[in-house]
Parts: C-alpha cells; sequence; structure tokens
C-alpha cells in the first residue's frame, strides 16, 4: 500500500508538470500555427508558402500533443470513432521521416476498416513512442514491423491488479529485432523518469500505458536481450464492455486462438 501511495503522489506531481507545460506550450504553439497559415495563405513566393503550410502543420500536431498532456493531466479523455485504416495512415506519414534507411519497417494491417472507440491523437502518439524507441534501439539497423489483429480475451490472460474485462480487443503491436531489454530495465520501464538514453525523458512508456489505460486496454511488454522487443497494446473494441456485463462466457466467436 505505501508503494502504491508512492506511485500515486509521483503520479500526480507528473500530472500537474505535464498540465503546467502544457499551458505554457500552448501559449507558444497557437502563434505559431497562425504566423504559418497567414504565410501560407498570403506569401508570393510559393516557397514561402509551403514553409508557411509546414510551420502551420508542426504547430497543429504541437498542439494536437499539448491538448493529450492537458488531458493526461486533467484524467479526461475526448472520445471519439477512431479508424484503424486512418491511425495506421497517420503514423506512417509521421515515421516517413524518422525511418532510417538500415531500418526495413514493414506494416501489417488486418481490418483497415475497423472502427472503435477512442482517442486518435493519443492512440497515435502511444504508437509512435514505441516506434521511436524501437527505431532508437536499433542505430545499426533492423526490422520494425507494426501489426494489428483482433481477438478475444478471456479472464485468465489478465494480471494480478488489473481488472480482468474478458472480450473482444484490438492488438496493436510495435515490433523490433534490436538489442531488446535486460530483466533490470524490464523491471524499471514504467518508472518516471526512467531513462538509459543520453537525451532521454523517460516518460514515453509510462505516459503509453496512461493512454492505454484511459482506453480500458492492457499494455505487455516481450524482450529479449539479443532478439528484440515486442510491445502489444490491447484495445477493448465496444463488444468487450458488453461481454463484461454478460455473464454467459461463451467465447466461439473467437477470431485467434
Ligand atoms: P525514453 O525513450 O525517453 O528513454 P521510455 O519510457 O520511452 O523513455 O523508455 C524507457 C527505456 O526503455 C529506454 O530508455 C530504453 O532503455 C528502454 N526501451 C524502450 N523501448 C525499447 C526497445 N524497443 N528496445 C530496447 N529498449 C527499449
Amino acid at each position: 500500500a505505501q508503494t502504491e501511495l508512492i506511485r500515486a503522489q509521483r503520479f500526480e506531481s507528473l500530472a500537474m508538470l505535464a498540465g503546467g507545460l502544457s499551458h505554457d506550450l500552448r501559449n507558444l504553439l497557437q502563434p505559431l500555427l497562425l504566423a504559418g497559415e497567414s504565410l501560407r495563405d498570403h506569401a508570393d513566393d510559393p516557397q514561402l508558402a509551403r514553409l508557411g503550410a509546414l510551420v502551420r502543420d508542426c504547430g497543429k500536431r504541437g498542439l494536437d500533443m499539448v491538448q493529450s498532456m492537458l488531458s493526461f493531466a486533467r484524467g479526461a479523455r475526448r472520445a471519439e470513432e477512431v479508424s484503424l485504416g486512418g491511425l495506421m495512415d497517420a503514423l506512417g506519414l509521421l515515421l516517413q521521416g524518422s525511418v532510417p534507411r538500415a531500418i526495413r519497417m514493414e506494416m501489417a494491417v488486418d481490418a483497415r476498416d475497423l472502427a472503435f472507440a477512442g482517442n486518435h491523437t493519443e492512440l497515435q502518439q502511444c504508437l509512435l513512442n514505441l516506434c521511436l524507441n524501437a527505431i532508437q534501439a536499433m542505430p545499426e539497423g533492423g526490422e520494425l514491423r507494426i501489426e494489428t489483429a483482433q481477438l478475444r480475451l478471456d479472464a485468465d490472460f489478465f494480471l494480478a491488479g488489473e481488472q480482468p474485462h474478458p472480450g473482444r480487443y484490438l492488438r496493436l503491436s510495435v515490433v523490433d529485432n534490436g538489442p531488446g531489454m535486460s530483466r533490470e530495465v524490464q523491471a524499471r520501464l514504467f518508472e518516471p523518469f526512467f531513462t538509459t538514453k543520453e537525451h532521454g525523458t523517460g516518460l514515453g512508456l509510462l505516459s503509453c500505458r496512461r493512454i492505454v489505460a484511459s482506453h480500458g486496454g492492457v499494455m505487455r511488454v516481450d524482450s529479449e536481450p539479443g532478439r528484440g522487443t515486442r510491445f502489444d497494446l490491447y484495445i477493448p473494441l465496444q463488444e468487450a464492455a458488453a461481454d463484461a456485463a454478460d455473464a454467459n462466457g461463451d467465447d466461439s466467436d473467437s477470431l485467434e486462438g
């Protein structure tokens, strides 16, 4: 209970920090976005107009991130309908410029048409974090694979301390064949500010877990030194909530073993 309390307090200060920071960042980004927009729409020189569009888009993305940081701080979340295809396309676009040549990126999306309740910006941020971690873990190159699947989770899938909600889930996975992580690193992954990087923040995975939890989902890590790392995010599909309320445990609609 003591450690639980310390964890809660750390979380609280982190949320306060995020709240303060997002507020200041928003005040910086808003004028940047407007300046970019005005340049885009009114510059005579087409090159300047393109530059304006770029500034505007970056400002917009920054503001979206700030927005999700604010929601994190407030513990509130804007629910919307997320399109799996749209989410993957956005991720692909964001990664385009960040994937070095030496890394082979592959995306395997099982159902582009799938729509589910969630928050696009948050999930995008979460997947982006995982992908950038994988890329940074493989400076010499390697394979980065993003895959999606739908499956049914039974009650025994859930760990102690998690609310078991059996039902249908979307699994979003980020897999790399980089150096993997030692047991020691794995044990500390979700500690605030834990990083092994010179310029890391140590907040990436914590914020991922928070986003997944706010979707009612769970996260799993599978990593072995020398073999690579796999992060799986399990996001409940609408039926999961209904299934949880439903007492008859019929799993005949299992989509994957
Ligand atoms: P940061 O990226 O700022 O260090 P994170 O919370 O995202 O913060 O990650 C914490 C640590 O987990 C990283 O510093 C790294 O040691 C380890 N890590 C995360 N993803 C991977 C990966 N795909 N391969 C190897 N190590 C990883």
